[in-house]
């Protein structure tokens, strides 16, 4: 294996966990966070929750779980090539998602909007509680205790006010400093597993097509060189082969314009990193490219009458569920009831609705509300 590059983050430089444990043997830190991240149940959970399709639309579309393992093997190729740390990225990557709610951005919205009044609802700090506070799993202390760099990485964007409340982890927010160039990559890996997974997932739900795609430069250019390459091509290959050039153009843009970056920049040390511009980045044409895919994406798939009606149906769910739990505690499982006022209330209410996959958010609003289920 090749050395680490002098800044990127190593067991040396890191800030370690915030309960000070025994060193691991026969692993390092960063692996023994991806290893508790795998383990944990919020982790399991993301296979039933889904970003744009409701899980039970179909069994091919992505699911959090997917999306979490693809963002985490475009993140490692670029870590491996920019000589930084594969398995910090690795972990970041698994554990970014974490805090979502059921039903993707709408369940976001909805349950940010019931918590107004107390605080809102974000699901990247959600992903930090989860992993600090919320998973059961040690006798010595709540959460998962991961080192600093990882969390640092799971906490992409956050508003100053929460920042300020997040002491050593919302000090960058507060300074305008960025994280490590491993937790840079995370986030970027992230986009470019997204942007292309909804074509993709897009496509095969038939709310987008191919001929609409064609107004977008990214896919536009690369179907051609797959109808160049293999005249008479139908059907899925078209899309996989598109989409895998598409992932394998930018994940090379993004590692040339980031060494780039890096070179010119002179770098010694981790620190300077974090004083530094981003620094892991697309190069400004490919960024302007990944810029109108996603505006189309947003206009034509994510607000498309049929995910609109999902969304719709998911955030009402949602706020029936909050307003319930909100009104009787005692209709919550006893673990969430023990709560002093009404913001730790809420809190715990907002803990409990992120935590449930779209089929349990289904099946409990059935259980609550439909007169006549059998289930309790
Ligand atoms: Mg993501």
């Amino acid at each position: 294996m090749t050395e680490l590059a002098s800044y990127a983050v190593s067991e040396s430089n890191s800030r370690g966990r915030r309960i000070l444990e025994a060193a691991p043997s026969g692993r390092s830190e960063f692996q023994r966070d991806r290893d508790r991240i795998i383990h944990s149940s919020a982790f399991r959970r993301l296979e039933y929750k889904t970003q744009v399709f409701v899980n039970h639309e179909g069994d091919l579309f992505r699911t959090r779980l997917t999306h979490s393992i693809e963002v985490a093997q475009i993140a490692r190729s670029i870590a491996r090539r920019l000589n930084l740390n594969e398995d910090l990225t690795e972990a970041i990557s698994l554990a970014h998602d974490l805090g979502h709610t059921p039903f993707g951005h709408a369940g976001q919205d909805a349950l940010n909007g019931c918590m107004k009044a107390y605080g809102g609802f974000e699901h990247n700090l959600q992903s930090v509680r989860v992993v600090d506070v919320l998973e059961e799993r040690y006798a010595a202390f709540d959460g998962l205790n991961l080192c600093f760099e990882t969390r640092e990485g799971m906490l992409k964007h956050c508003s100053l006010e929460h920042a300020a409340q997040l002491g050593e982890l919302g000090e960058r927010f507060l300074n305008n400093r960025r994280p490590s160039l491993e937790g840079q990559i995370a986030n970027l890996a992230d986009e470019i597993a997204y942007n292309n997974h909804d074509v993709d997932d897009g496509l095969r739900s038939g709310l987008i097509t191919l001929e609409q795609l064609s107004a977008v430069p990214l896919v536009a250019e690369h179907l051609q060189q797959v109808r160049e390459a293999h005249p008479g091509l139908t059907g899925r290959r078209v899309v996989h082969e598109t989409v895998r050039r598409m992932i394998n153009t930018l994940v090379t843009d993004l590692i040339r314009q980031s060494a780039g970056n890096i070179a010119s920049s002179n770098l010694v040390t981790l620190e300077e990193v974090r004083n530094a511009p981003a620094l892991i980045a697309f190069s400004p044409e490919l960024a302007t490219k990944q810029r109108v895919l996603k505006k189309f994406l947003h206009t034509h798939l994510y607000r498309h009458y049929r995910v609109m009606r999902m969304s719709a149906k998911a955030q009402r769910i949602i706020q029936e569920l909050f307003a319930v739990f909100m009104e009787d505690s005692h209709l919550l499982p006893p673990q969430f009831q023990r709560n002093a006022d009404r913001a730790a209330h809420a809190r715990a209410v907002a803990d409990y609705i992120a935590g449930m996959t779209d089929r349990y958010a289904i099946r409990e609003h059935k259980r609550i509300f439909a007169v006549g289920e059998d289930s309790i």
